[in-house]
C-alpha cells in the first residue's frame, strides 16, 4: 500500500523547513515530507531576503528550534535597526540624524545568510527524521472528502507527474501561492510599495564613510556594520546589511506614488535612483553590473489571506499566507507565529483531539492581527522625510512590538485558549483596545504630517535612553505565569496609553497651541477635531513617561521640572 504521510509540506523554505523542526521536536513519530522545487544546493549570499532577524523570531529560531548554537557558530550577530534620516547634505553620513543602539543590546538577534541557513536548517531537519525531496514542484492538491484518508498531493518530479498522499497538507510556496489560488481565498493588502534589491560581494562596513574622528568612535568598532542600517527620505528607506558569507545585501523599498517602480526595476534605473537620492552609497553600494550577485525586482509585494488554517487539515504559512512590509524585519515574526499556531494544530489533531475551535480561533487572531498591523504601514512611506515624526512613530512601533506580541510570544500566549479569549474576545478586551489604540496614533503621525517639516542635523538618538523602551525590551525573555503575564500584558497597555497621550500632548501643543497640561483620552484624541479633556477616560500629565518621551522631542529641552 502507498505510504500516506501525516503531514507534507509544500516549499522548503525558511517557513517549511522550519515548521518541520517545529513538529519534529515536539513529536518525532510525525512522518513529515517536504517537496522542495529548487533542484540544487541553495548559494551563499544571493539566495532569498529575509536577512535580518527581530527579537520575536530570534526567540523562536534559538529558543523553540533550539538553534543558538548554530546561529552564534555560522550567522552574524546583530545590532539592532539603525536609521539614518533626511538631511541637507546626504553626501556626507555623520551629520545626519541617526537613531539606534548604542552599546550591545540585551536580547540577542542576528543577520541570517539565507542561502546558509536553508542548508543548514534541510540538514538538521533530516537528521530529525523529515523527508526532502528536491526538484519537486508540487502542482495541485485533491482535499480527501473523509477524515480517514488522506489528501493526494500532485507534483512533477524527474521530468514525471507523481501523486503521494497526507493526512496535512502545508501550502509554504511562498508566492506560488498554491492553495490561495486553488480555493480562490487571495486577498489584496491596500499597502502599495515596491523593492529591488542586489547583493555585492565583500564587507561595507559604514563607520568607513566618513572622515569625522569623532562620529566614528562614538560607537564601538563594528556596531554600526552588525546593524540593519536604514537611510531613508520621503517614500523609500535603502538597506544595507552585512552576511554572514563577508558579502553584503543591499536594497531599496519604495512607495509606488512617490517613487514609482518604473523608475527603479532595472540595476541602471536602480543606480540612477540611488546616485539621486543617497548620493554617498551611490559611491559605496553600486559596483558595475558584472560584479553583482544578483539583483531582483519585487512589485507591490505586500498581500493578505483569506484563510490560513482550516480544521480540514490543510494550512499556509510564510509568504503564502499573508505578508505586509519589510521595515522592522518582521517577516520571520510571522512566520514564527504562523508556525506556532499550525504546529500546535498539527500535533494536537495527531493526538486525536477536535482542532475545529482552535483552528478557528488561531485563523481569527491570525487574521486579525495582520489587520491591527496594517497601519504601522499604510500611508507612512510618505512621513519618512520627516524626522521628528518618524524618531515618534520607530520608537511608538517598538513599544508596541515589544510590550505586547513578543511578550506573549515568547511566554507561549498565542496557543493559551483561555489567554486568547481574555485578549480578544469582548468589545473592550485589551486586544481590540491595543489595536485601537495602535490605529489613533498611527493617524496622529498622519495628521501631523502637514505641520512638522524641520530639516534636523548633528543628533544621535538611542531607544535604551527612554526607560520604558529598555524595560519592554530588557523584559521580553521574562517568564510568567497565564495570571502574571495577564497582568503584565495589563500594566504594559497602561504605559502605552500614557506614552500616546504624552505624545499627542506635545505635539498638540506645538501644532494647536493647546496647553501643556491637558488632559488626553487617547483612544479619541485627534489633532483635527475635539479634544476629549473631560470623560474619566482623559488621562493627567504622567511626569515619569513626560520625561521619557520628551527624550525623542528635538524641538524643546526638558518641559519637566525634575
Ligand atoms: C523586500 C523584502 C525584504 C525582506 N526582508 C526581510 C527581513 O529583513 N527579515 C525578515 O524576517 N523577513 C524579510 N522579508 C520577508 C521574508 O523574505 C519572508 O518572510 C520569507 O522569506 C518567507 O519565507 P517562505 O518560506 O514563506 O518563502 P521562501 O523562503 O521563498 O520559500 C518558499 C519555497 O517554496 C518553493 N516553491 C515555490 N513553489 C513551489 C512548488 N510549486 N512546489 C514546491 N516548492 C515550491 C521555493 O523554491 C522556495 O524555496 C522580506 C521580504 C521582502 C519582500
Amino acid at each position: 500500500m502507498q505510504k500516506e504521510y501525516d503531514v507534507i509540506i509544500a516549499g522548503g523554505g525558511l517557513a517549511g523547513l522550519t515548521l518541520s523542526i517545529q513538529l519534529k521536536m515536539q513529536n518525532p513519530d510525525l512522518s513529515i515530507l517536504i517537496m522542495e522545487y529548487r533542484d540544487t544546493i541553495a548559494p551563499t549570499a544571493a539566495h532569498k531576503v529575509g536577512e535580518s532577524t527581530v527579537e520575536l523570531a530570534t526567540h523562536y529560531f534559538r529558543e523553540v528550534l533550539n538553534l543558538k548554537e548554530y546561529l552564534e557558530e555560522f550567522e552574524l550577530p546583530k545590532h539592532g535597526l539603525r536609521f539614518f534620516f533626511k538631511s541637507d547634505n546626504k553626501a556626507e553620513i555623520s551629520n545626519r540624524v541617526e537613531l539606534g543602539p548604542r552599546l550591545k543590546l540585551p536580547t540577542p538577534s542576528h543577520q541570517l545568510d539565507r542561502g546558509t541557513f536553508e542548508n543548514f536548517l534541510e540538514k538538521h531537519t533530516k537528521s530529525l527524521g523529515t523527508e526532502f525531496m528536491l526538484g519537486a514542484r508540487v502542482k495541485d492538491v485533491n482535499f480527501s472528502a473523509s477524515k480517514e484518508e488522506g489528501h493526494e498531493v500532485i507534483f512533477n518530479h524527474n521530468g514525471e507527474e507523481q501523486k503521494l498522499k497526507a493526512r496535512w497538507i502545508v501550502d509554504a510556496t511562498s508566492r506560488f501561492s498554491l492553495l490561495k489560488r486553488k480555493m480562490k481565498f487571495e486577498k489584496e493588502a491596500p499597502h502599495n510599495v515596491n523593492a529591488v534589491w542586489y547583493r555585492v560581494k565583500g564587507v561595507v562596513d559604514i563607520d568607513e564613510w566618513s572622515d569625522n574622528k569623532e562620529w566614528k568612535n562614538f560607537l564601538a568598532p563594528k556596531l554600526r556594520y552588525l546593524s540593519t542600517v536604514h537611510f531613508m527620505d520621503k517614500g523609500y528607506w535603502l538597506w544595507v546589511i552585512p552576511l554572514g558569507s563577508k558579502n553584503t545585501s543591499i536594497g531599496i523599498v519604495a512607495d509606488e506614488d512617490i517613487h514609482p517602480f518604473n523608475t527603479i526595476n532595472t540595476y541602471e534605473k536602480a543606480m540612477e535612483w540611488v546616485k539621486i537620492n543617497e548620493p554617498l552609497a551611490y559611491t559605496k553600494v553600486c559596483p558595475p553590473k558584472e560584479e553583482l550577485l544578483d539583483f531582483r525586482i519585487l512589485k507591490h509585494f505586500a498581500h493578505n489571506s483569506g484563510r490560513i488554517y482550516s480544521s480540514d487539515r490543510w494550512a499556509v504559512t510564510g509568504e503564502a499566507g499573508a505578508f505586509l512590509d519589510p521595515f522592522y524585519s518582521p517577516g520571520s515574526d510571522f512566520i514564527s507565529l504562523n508556525n506556532t499556531w499550525l504546529s500546535d494544530l498539527i500535533l494536537r489533531d495527531k493526538a486525536g483531539e477536535d482542532i475545529t475551535v482552535r483552528a478557528e480561533i488561531y485563523e481569527r487572531t491570525h487574521l486579525r492581527w495582520f489587520e491591527s498591523w496594517l497601519p504601522i504601514y499604510q500611508d507612512k512611506y510618505k512621513l519618512m522625510g520627516n524626522t521628528q515624526i518618524m524618531v515618534f512613530k520607530i520608537f511608538w512601533d517598538w513599544a508596541i512590538y515589544w510590550s505586547v506580541p513578543c511578550l506573549l510570544f515568547t511566554n507561549k500566549g498565542f496557543t493559551d485558549l483561555k489567554l486568547l479569549k481574555e485578549l480578544f474576545v469582548s468589545e473592550n478586551s485589551l486586544g481590540r483596545k491595543f489595536g485601537d489604540l495602535n490605529k489613533r496614533v498611527q493617524d496622529m503621525f498622519i495628521e501631523w504630517q502637514p505641520h512638522e517639516h524641520k530639516i534636523f542635523s548633528d543628533k544621535y538618538i538611542d531607544p535604551l535612553d527612554l526607560d520604558y523602551l529598555k524595560a519592554f525590551q530588557q523584559g521580553l525573555e521574562t517568564q510568567h505565569d497565564s495570571v502574571a503575564l495577564l497582568q503584565k500584558l495589563r500594566m504594559n497597555m497602561n504605559v502605552l496609553e500614557q506614552v500616546a497621550s504624552e505624545m499627542f500632548r506635545l505635539v498638540s501643543t506645538e501644532v494647536k497651541g493647546t496647553p501643556e497640561d491637558m488632559k488626553v483620552n487617547p483612544y479619541t484624541m485627534t489633532l483635527n477635531g475635539d479634544i476629549d479633556s473631560t470623560s474619566p477616560d482623559a488621562l493627567a500629565v504622567n511626569k515619569e513617561i513626560k520625561k521619557e518621551v520628551e527624550k525623542m522631542w528635538f524641538y524643546r529641552k526638558a518641559l519637566v521640572n525634575s
